[in-house]
């Protein structure tokens, strides 16, 4: 799409998703640069987002520094990341909500605290877990992630599971569950089966976003449901 019209629809607020084979993954790790800095160009974003830390620390340092999209003007501080950095399980929701761009933890508010329930309901404590969300900065009034704002974090994410080598990922929520799996099948569709991410093809479990749980509690039990295969997953 031509760089202008991007500009427009950007300027909109209207979602522009971009060409699934330019998303970044770990086999095309040598040329993350330029494909950053393709699509940069296009959304008027003013830096390239690293990919290649070896390191979570210095990771998360690119990401404190990341001013690749326009949350960064309105973020209270990013939102890496938090837990065991060698989980068997890592979790991935999809953005810092109004506390944890305050607090700088994923998963602080009561959602938090709920999802935090979910897995101590299969014996694991917050602390033995890794937690992430697909973007690292809070987007306003928290609305959905603009399709740019999740290519220009997308390198993040990534370098993180390639680092954390979880034994498995559980994606919370449909909009992580789309991500993950360039896919807009229902989380009902999504929820009933085992998917495998990426060249490692990390086994991957999709179950409901705390959020929902909390304004729909009847769900729990499938909830439930889903956090027992998990457990079953990573051989808990
Ligand atoms: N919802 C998310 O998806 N992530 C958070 O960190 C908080 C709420």
């Amino acid at each position: 799409m031509n760089p202008q019209k991007l500009r427009y629809l950007k300027a909109l607020e209207i979602p522009v998703w971009v060409d699934n084979a330019r998303q970044l993954t770990p086999s095309n790790a040598a040329s993350t640069q330029q494909t950053h800095e393709e699509i940069a160009g296009e959304v008027a974003a003013t830096k390239t987002i690293p990919v290649t830390q070896t390191d979570l620390k210095q990771l998360d340092q690119c990401v404190k520094d990341c001013t690749a999209c326009d949350l960064h003007k309105t973020r209270t501080q990013t939102v890496f990341g938090v837990g065991n950095t060698q989980a068997d399980i890592m979790v991935i929701g999809e953005a810092p909500g109004f506390y944890e761009d305050q607090q700088g933890e994923p998963f602080v508010g009561r959602a938090g605290q709920l999802l935090t329930a979910m897995f101590q309901s299969i014996g694991l404590n917050r602390e033995e877990i890794f937690i992430a969300n697909i973007l690292k900065c809070r987007p306003p009034n928290n609305r959905d992630p603009l399709p740019y704002e999740v290519d220009a974090c997308t390198g993040y994410l990534q370098q993180q599971i390639r680092l954390i080598q979880p034994k498995a990922l559980c994606a919370v929520g449909r909009i992580a569950g789309h991500f993950l799996l360039n896919t807009d099948l229902s989380l009902s569709k999504l929820r009933h089966q085992t998917h495998y991410y990426g060249e490692n093809k990390t086994p991957l479990i999709i179950t409901y976003h705390p959020a929902y749980l909390l304004r729909k509690p009847s769900a729990k039990g499938k909830s439930y449901a889903d956090m027992l295969r998990l457990k079953k997953l990573v051989g808990l």
